[in-house]
């Protein structure tokens, strides 16, 4: 088993042993390892959002970078063993600061040695791995042996000279941020006689003639070393020659691995910015957030293996796509896990034809709204800000589209069940307000339900409130149901009407019932004066039997009309509605009144009345007492008179005929015409009346036609049978009389 047998190599699933010497960024073969997530997962970063830090080293191979790195940082980046001096550091590794009391998070990279002595003069990977550093960290450590300062030639300038060239390259690209970054070199095996200001200064003046050396792209031929670099220096003794004194000078170099401000930098020599103090200041960091870090790495690197130009504004825009999208789906899953089963409820409920209006579902679906939104702020808001903006809108119109579709649901299931309660506790009440005979007012049963349910409608609407979301206004569903109630309050009125409409007819029948067959009766004395003699009144005529029938009539119906009107009124009816239910009433009135007629003139019925008629003129004298016939009275003349007398009222009952005009009662006159508000309905259970339904084919005649032709001749054959009875008996009592 050798040293490398614990480490997280490229295409490793992650294990925390695996972990032990971080993990491989890119290895040999120019592999992006797809496992960083993880290990930023295992080591808590991910989570970080900006609140990390990214370093890397550069330097010659076998200068003593991961031992820097280690003693630093407490990594433990694979070190050349002492004894083989072959190079051990393959590719990229990352791992993560081990020390306290320095910046929260720190991300080191160890980037291999770049004297390309195993590589052979492969420099590709050393410009490769360059972008790649420079596109990521915010502190470049360039580790360099005190005996190369001032060798301007050497093969560490070589590789400056190619950081700063990727660095433009990059850079070009990405003029509104312009980044910054901190070189930081760090000196080894300094041996104290030459001080560390005066090696400073011999690497400013080599920095400046590499920077002024290397060719610079359009638009940038001016642009000065400082505008993108800041610089640190730190010298370090030999480690092996000065173990105590390395170890306490690394230490020392630790504390300056914490947040720094501007104001930690000073102008050094040359114009040159120097940073003193803390060494991660804001505008060195590459602003991407943690959790995108793997995915912008891998972008970034795959850009420059394909040697693409290297992009790291669109690779941001990129990245806050890919990440905005992920967070938006991890956001949704917590969202669904609340409204899912809402919805299935719901459609449940809808689809078994028994909407049910689920309870606390605004305040549920809101808090679930705003927490998914709300996370999804926390978490994407840090990438690219209009990427997040798009992403955080079409997340919202997911979101809304679902909680739209719910709400509709919802207020649909309350517009139905909310219809439902009050035609129910509408009709419960006029219900029980009929049972107990009290006298109950429909209109203030229905404004007080009516309001009731508005109320709890409205209360539905306002649980369903969103603030800031213009859709969340449900006035249309309100108004909708309001107008829904007040069409369900005009059914139950006009039901509310037939009732009345039926006992008002009840009560007119039963007038008629009376009135009407007291004026019958009346044909049955036939004698003038033996209505009410004692009084002197004016005896009832005969003749104006039709008139009286039609004024008690007439009379009747106008007293039934105000009853009807007046408490129709008080159901708060409309007068087009009063005015259809009393022309309901006169027609059925006038029905009720034929029937009874009708009845009156049924044979037996009238042929009893013209008997009583005729007996009562044949068989008392004017005087009103009783004849007793004798042998020499005129019976054959009496009894030809009173028969004559009492036929004349057959045709006087054959038509409704009034003797003032010697017409019929103007009766479509009585009736009006049919109200326009009267719709079909209305009509369907009213009997067809002559002269008032001329499309019925029935003419007024015809309706006041009360014995048609063969009834009244076989009335007068059948009459003149029983008054011939009467006077064979009157005959032979006169005889008899004699003979006793
Ligand atoms: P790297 O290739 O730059 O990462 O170098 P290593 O850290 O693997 O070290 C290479 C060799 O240099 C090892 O044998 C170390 O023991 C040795 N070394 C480490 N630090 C120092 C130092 O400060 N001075 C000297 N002279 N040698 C060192
Ligand atoms: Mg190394």
């Amino acid at each position: 088993m050798n040293g490398n047998a614990h480490m997280a190599s490229v295409g490793d699933g992650p294990t925390d042993a695996q972990y032990e010497h971080g993990i491989q960024v890119i290895d040999e073969d120019k592999q992006f390892n797809p496992h960083i997530n993880s290990y930023l997962q295992a080591t808590d970063v991910s989570e970080a959002g900006f609140n990390y830090h990214l370093i890397s080293v550069f330097g010659s191979q076998s200068t003593g970078k991961s031992t820097l790195l280690n003693n630093l940082f407490g990594t433990e980046f694979n070190v050349m063993s002492e004894a083989e001096r072959r190079q051990t550091t393959k590719g990229i590794w990352m791992s993560k600061n081990k020390r306290a009391s320095m910046a929260d998070n720190i991300l080191v990279m160890d980037v291999e040695g770049t004297d390309g002595r195993e590589r052979g003069e492969d420099q590709d990977f050393e410009r490769k791995s360059a972008l790649f550093a420079l596109a990521t960290s915010e502190v470049l450590i360039v580790n360099i042996w005190e005996h190369q300062v001032g060798l301007y030639q050497g093969a560490n300038m070589g590789l400056l000279k190619t950081v700063f060239e990727v660095n433009l390259q990059i850079f070009q690209k990405d003029k509104q941020s312009t980044p910054r970054s901190l070189l930081f070199f760090v000196i080894r095996d300094h041996i104290g006689v030459t001080p560390l200001s005066n090696l400073r200064t011999t690497l400013v003046q080599d920095l400046t003639k590499i920077w002024s050396s290397i060719s610079k792209p359009q638009g940038l031929e001016n642009s000065r070393i400082e505008d993108y670099f800041d610089f640190a220096f730190a010298a370090l003794p030999h480690k092996i020659l000065q173990p105590e004194k390395f170890v306490s000078e690394v230490q020392e170099l630790g504390k300056r691995f914490i947040p720094g401000t501007p104001r930690s930098k000073e102008q050094g020599e040359n114009g040159k910015q120097e940073l003193a103090g803390g060494v991660f200041l804001p505008e060195y960091h590459r602003r991407i957030p943690a959790d995108g870090f793997s995915v912008y790495a891998e972008g970034v690197w795959d850009q420059i293996v394909n040697n693409k130009d290297l992009d790291l504004p669109s690779q941001q825009e990129l990245l806050a796509q890919f990440r905005c999208d992920e967070i938006s789906r991890e956001v949704l899953v917590s969202f669904d896990e609340v409204i899912a089963p809402l919805e299935e409820q719901q459609a449940e409920s809808t689809h078994s034809g028994k909407p049910v209006v689920l309870p606390d579902l605004g305040s549920t679906a809101r808090s679930a709204r705003e927490k998914c939104v709300k996370s999804f702020e926390v978490n994407a808001s840090r990438y690219h800000k209009g990427v997040y903006k798009t992403k955080r809108s079409e997340l919202e119109t997911k979101i809304d589209q679902r909680l739209k579709a719910l709400y509709h649901g919802q207020l649909s299931a309350a517009h139905k069940s909310g219809v439902a309660a009050f035609s129910d506790a509408v009709s419960g009440k006029v219900k029980s307000g009929q049972k107990s005979g009290a006298a109950y007012e429909f209109a203030e049963i229905v404004d007080k339900e009516k309001k009731k349910a508005l109320e709890s409608f409205e209360k539905e609407t306002q649980s369903l409130y969103i603030e800031g979301v213009p859709w969340a206004n449900f006035k249309p569903q309100y108004q909708l149901f309001e107008k829904e109630l007040d069409a369900v309050s005009a059914r139950l009125r006009k039901d509310e009407m037939r009732r009345l409409a039926t006992r008002v007819e009840r009560w007119v029948k039963s007038r008629l019932g009376d009135s009407i067959g007291l004026e019958f009766n009346k044909l049955g004395s036939g004698r003038a004066g033996s209505g009410a003699p004692e009084t002197g009144d004016k005896p009832p005529s005969e003749k104006d039997l039709w008139d009286r029938i039609w004024n008690v009539f007439t009379s009747i119906v106008k007293e039934a009309e105000g009853r009807f009107a007046e408490r129709a009124k008080s159901f708060e009816a409309s007068q087009d509605e009063v005015d259809v239910g009393l022309w309901r009433l006169r027609r059925k009135s006038w029905v009720a009144l034929r029937e009874k007629i009708e009845e009156e003139v049924m044979e037996g019925n009238i042929l009893l009345k013209l008997r009583e008629n005729f007996e009562d003129k044949f068989r008392y004298d004017e005087a009103g007492v009783p004849r007793i016939w004798r042998p020499t009275d005129d019976i054959e003349g009496v009894y030809t008179r009173a028969r004559e007398s009492t036929l004349t009222l057959v045709p006087l009952l054959s038509k409704f005929r009034l003797s003032t005009t010697k017409e019929s009662p103007d009766l479509p006159g009585f009736i009006g015409n049919q109200p326009p508000s009267a719709e079909a309905e209305d009509e369907e259970d009213l009997a067809p009346i002559g002269g008032v339904d001329e499309h019925e084919g029935k003419s007024l005649e015809e309706e006041m036609t009360v014995l048609s032709e063969n009834k009244r001749q076989d009335l007068v054959v059948r009459f003149k049978k029983t008054a011939d009875g009467v006077y064979v008996e009157a005959k032979r009592s006169a005889i008899g009389g004699i003979a006793q």
